[in-house]
């Protein structure tokens, strides 16, 4: 029991997956990026109702993420999106983790350690088309689509492009996005045409799925979205979606303070009136940016009250007013459920949603509802 809780909305998360649903239309399957554990939201309790919710794939970042869903009785396919280690290859055959392979070098040390397990490896071949992160230049994906087929223990499963600037629609970047389609297509065509079946074919993320109708293909793989956050602000309504966290804590402790006094480190706020502050047990060792200090409100009823003073790591304080009712044990929202959220967050501090959440510290329990 903590007071400090991030509470999981499975419902939303439900809710955002069919706002997805209804986006794409029926046929892709939605992969769900499931690494850094779920960006925040705890790996195997969304991968369980991401796919009770109709997402048919998984996505992690490290072979040990996969390894936690497998071990949770996750049977869907999960796909790795980062390059792991060779040393890794024995992990991912035997938990039969979805390879992500870029590179023909690294597709025959895949292929010997599936061999050596006298198992078969199933792999998608990454096609960079303008991201410049991992992927084959799409010039050498015939060849190494080939490459691939031609090793008995792995299987050519699905093949990928992923996007740098889909989540913008500024002129420059929708053009950037549209022409890194237009090459992921060719390459199709180009594997088509020799007789190369391409597998599950995928690229769309967040962005994508909002702004880009000509990216879904066989699969889209949409992160942020699904945890409750429109990747493109001024177009929010495409997708309707809810934040799947929230950061809820209660007010521990009150006290008056008087005109002229200042409260915790630093000193930074002095009390311009009599004023009730609140205590509040949540820290920046909590995910609650140290530098939101005196910059941010969170909500109690609904309304928006102002965190004073500097956050410390486990404590930060609230002014409640001088007049307020509000006591000891009340309930306080501080991001994702009605008054700010994530983004607003972020948006204060220069960064993405995608931080803040994944930031929340595990010491903070998880409880879904
Ligand atoms: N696909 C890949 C390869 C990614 O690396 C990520 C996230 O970083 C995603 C999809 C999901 O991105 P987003 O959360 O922006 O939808």
């Amino acid at each position: 029991m903590r007071a400090t809780k991030a509470i999981i909305h499975l419902d939303r998360l439900r809710g955002n997956i069919q706002a997805v649903r209804e986006k794409i239309g029926p046929n892709p399957r939605i992969c769900v990026p499931i690494k850094a554990d779920a960006y925040g939201h705890g790996a195997v309790r969304i991968a369980v109702a991401a796919i009770q919710a109709g997402a048919g794939y998984l996505a992690v970042a490290s072979t040990q993420e996969g390894i936690e869903l497998r071990d949770a009785g996750i049977v869907a396919p999960i796909l790795l999106l980062s390059q792991p280690l060779a040393e890794e290859l024995p992990d991912i055959v035997r938990y039969r983790l979805t390879l992500m392979i870029s590179d023909a070098d690294f597709a025959a040390e895949a292929a010997a350690a599936a061999d050596r397990a006298g198992d078969i490896l199933s792999v998608h071949l990454k096609v960079d088309t303008g991201m410049g992160r991992m992927g084959c230049r799409p010039g050498d994906a015939l060849v190494l689509a080939r490459h691939i087929g031609s090793q008995i223990s792995l299987k050519l499963t699905g093949t990928a492009t992923h996007f740098a600037v889909a989540d913008s629609a500024k002129p420059d970047d929708v053009l950037y996005t549209k022409e890194q389609i237009h090459c992921f297509q060719s390459v199709l065509e180009e594997f088509r045409d020799s007789g190369v079946n391409p597998g599950i074919v995928h690229a769309a993320n967040s962005g994508a799925v909002v702004l880009h109708g000509d990216s879904f293909f066989d699969m889209v793989r949409p992160g942020l979205l699904l945890y409750g956050y429109p990747p493109v602000r001024e177009a929010a309504e495409l997708v309707p979606v809810e934040p799947v966290m929230e950061l809820r804590t209660h007010i521990v402790f009150t006290k008056e303070v008087f005109k002229g006094e200042s409260v915790s480190y630093g000193r930074t706020w002095q009390a311009d009136r009599n004023t009730i502050l609140g205590t509040l047990p949540v820290g920046y060792a909590d995910g609650l940016p140290r530098s939101l200090s005196g910059r941010y409100s969170v909500a109690i009823g609904g309304k928006a009250y102002p965190l004073v003073g500097t956050i410390c790591m486990d404590q930060c304080l609230v002014d409640l007013g001088p007049d307020t009712d509000l006591k000891r044990w009340d309930e306080v929202t501080v991001f994702g459920n009605g008054g700010s959220d994530a983004a607003d967050v972020a948006d204060i501090l220069g960064t993405i949603p995608y931080e803040i959440t994944c930031n929340i510290h595990k010491r903070v329990p998880r409880v879904y509802v």
